[in-house]
């Protein structure tokens, strides 16, 4: 079987040794992931997930009376926090997650890359989105990569407006710098080649699947404000804070569910 999220991350390597605008990556902190969504579905086919964005400032929800305006109820104060990864000594900065079979199957015909790539075959759209979540991360390190205006001023936006443009770039400039075709050609399969070609296809997945590391909200100990204003409590979390190495699964996706591997001599999941 092809471990794809594996692959992915061998070509993530060579694409950044090949490229100077992305050399600044440390890939080691960087996790290569994959996620379940059908090929049919509308939806991503992979995102950047930063792991560095700070905390946020203390916050609640809270009701109106939709009538007098007045406050009726309000969550308990929180901050919204992003859960630590941790391989080894290394602390993870970004995830970058795969969405399985969708990426497998997404092609250049009928999408607006087509306009990018004159010529080029379907998989070449492939190619591209590896090169776009890449081109997130930020060399500033401060989160997801920021563009400036024409105008100088900041933007917020993730997609400035050269920045299709820029991955076509980067991604034409990859395979001009002569990479070896094995680092890449595994995406010229889509997920039933991949299939008949290498028997299954297995991916990085954490123990949670189908959910991962997300942003969560954690309770604050503050002074009760508004008398007569019903607090209401947080729903206690259910995802983990921090995870490490333990907590990565290899699944083989099949196109319509995934199953847990089991290495020989593990005993049950935890
Ligand atoms: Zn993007």
């Amino acid at each position: 079987m092809i471990n794809y999220t594996e692959r992915l991350a061998l070509l993530m390597h060579d694409i950044v040794g090949r490229t100077p605008g992305l050399s600044f990556i440390d890939l080691s902190e960087v996790l290569v992931f994959a996620r379940f969504g059908r090929s049919e579905a509308e939806g991503a086919f992979a995102t950047c997930h930063c792991l560095t964005l700070p905390e946020s400032e203390p916050g609640y929800f809270f009701w109106r009376d939709r009538v007098t305006g007045e406050l009726t109820r309000r969550s308990e104060w929180f901050v919204t926090k992003s859960p630590v990864v941790r391989l080894g000594e290394t602390s993870v900065k970004y995830l970058i997650s795969f969405v399985i079979p969708r990426f497998c199957d997404q092609t250049l015909e009928r999408s607006r890359k087509a306009g990018l790539y004159p010529g080029a075959p379907g998989w070449m759209a492939k190619l591209d989105t590896v090169v776009h979540e890449l081109y997130h991360i930020d060399p500033e390190e401060s989160g997801i990569r920021r563009f400036v205006r024409a105008d100088g001023t900041d933007s917020m936006r993730s997609h400035g407006p050269r920045f299709y443009e820029h991955v076509a770039e980067m991604v034409k400039s990859y395979l001009a710098s002569k990479p070896d075709p094995s680092m890449y050609n595994f995406l010229e399969d889509d997920f039933a080649g991949l299939n008949a070609r290498y028997g299954g296809v297995v991916s990085t997945t954490f123990r949670n699947f189908p959910s991962f590391p997300q942003r969560y909200m954690e309770r604050l100990e503050m002074p009760p404000a508004e008398g007569g204003v019903r607090v209401e409590p947080l729903k206690p979390l259910t995802q983990p804070v921090l995870y490490t190495e333990d907590d990565l699964h290899i699944r083989q996706f099949t196109g319509s569910r995934t199953n847990r591997l089991r290495r020989k001599g593990q005993g049950r999941a935890a």
